[in-house]
């Protein structure tokens, strides 16, 4: 994992108040005064903007001396669950995909019940519910992540039963229909990055879909691709997912620039167009909304052109990043502007590296 340049300690902070799940994994705080560190995510009292560190992973906060937060567990891969759930959670752990009865869950020493109490008041789920949401939206499916603990805090600040609830609305709450239609098949899984995991669905042909998995126009995406393939989403692996999550990685690490995987374009012919001319905006370079329309020989419609930047399904390989206000200002991202901000400081250190290397 590459050395990630951490925000300014009040953005940080400003972050850990909100309890903003967009910073999940970018940064630790540990509380100088209680010797312990948590997720920006923490419900935990927040602390006092003078008594906080921020780390940028969970191994430096150790090293410094603080313990892990009970309450965010920021080591737990196995997110928040009480300690009676242990033995049954550890079970869905090895075999996500076995169907259980009652009888079987008793066997471990737990009343079903209990669990369902518990799953209902804590995520709104049934026991069930919640196994065939991790079945079918593959949302557990990246638990072992490797033991570098910043790899597995990355993974777990996303892979807490709390996201159980958003992800069952998302996958299944708002497209409920589509589960038995029949229809292609698009292959779902997650894939971590350090801002956090990204969803990506692909077919045996093309990637259709790559955005980070916390935000809202995920599920916009998730119908529209829906609508115009006719296909429904089943969790696992695939060849293009893993190419694509192998190709991320890269980008990430700074080594790639450039993406292989081939990608599928399915919108109206504008938002194509605009697509297209998005892929050749160079890494580690900008443009802008203005600069796009004129590129597509319609230079009024700056608006549309933002529009179809916004219809984006590709995060990232589609650098929709890359365009900025013409005025020097960001200007907005689906992914977040705390991502938009990140991916191009990369982008320009990487290329700036690169500049300074040759130079030698
Ligand atoms: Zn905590």
């Amino acid at each position: 994992m590459s050395t990630i340049p951490l925000p300014t300690d009040d953005e940080m902070y400003q972050a850990l108040l909100r309890s903003d799940s967009e910073y999940d994994g970018l940064f630790f705080v540990a509380v100088k005064t209680t010797g312990i560190f948590c997720r920006p995510t923490c419900t935990a009292k927040k602390p006092l903007q003078k008594n906080v560190s921020f780390f940028s992973n969970t191994a430096d906060a150790i090293a410094a001396g603080y313990r892990a937060c009970k309450r965010c567990r920021p080591l737990d891969v196995a997110g928040m669950t009480p300690a009676w759930l242990d033995a049954l959670m550890e079970q869905v752990d090895v075999d996500p995909l076995r169907r259980w009865t009652n009888q079987e869950i008793r066997s471990l020493g737990v009343d079903p019940a209990r669990v369902n109490r518990w799953f209902k008041a804590n995520h709104g789920l049934t026991f069930l519910s919640y196994l065939r949401c991790r079945r079918l939206a593959g949302a557990l499916a990246q638990l072992s992540v490797g033991d570098d603990p910043t790899t597995v805090a990355y993974a777990a600040g996303y892979e807490s039963l709390s996201g159980f609830r958003d992800a069952f609305q998302k996958w299944f709450g708002t497209t409920p229909g589509q589960i038995d239609n029949g229809g292609a098949v698009l292959t779902v899984n997650r894939i971590p990055t350090p801002l956090g995991p990204m969803i990506a669905a692909a077919d045996n042909d093309h990637l259709h879909l790559l955005e980070f998995a916390d935000r809202r126009m995920l599920e916009t995406q998730i119908k529209r691709l829906s609508a115009r393939l006719k296909c429904r989403f089943l969790p696992g692996d695939n060849r293009l997912i893993e190419q694509t999550a192998r190709e991320v990685t890269e980008y990430f690490s700074g080594s790639r620039q450039d993406f292989n995987v081939p990608i599928c374009l399915l919108g109206t012919p504008f938002q194509q167009q605009i697509w297209e001319l998005l892929l050749k905006i160079p890494y580690g370079e900008t443009s802008s909304y203005e600069r796009l329309a004129v590129a597509a020989q319609n230079p009024r419609a700056h608006r549309a052109v933002g529009r179809a930047n916004g219809d984006n399904r590709l995060a990232i390989i589609i650098p929709c990043h890359r365009v900025v206000r013409s005025d020097g200002q960001l200007g907005g991202y689906g992914g977040g502007l705390r991502r938009k901000e990140w991916m191009l400081r990369h982008e320009f250190a990487v290329v700036r590296g690169e500049r300074s290397n040759d130079g030698n």
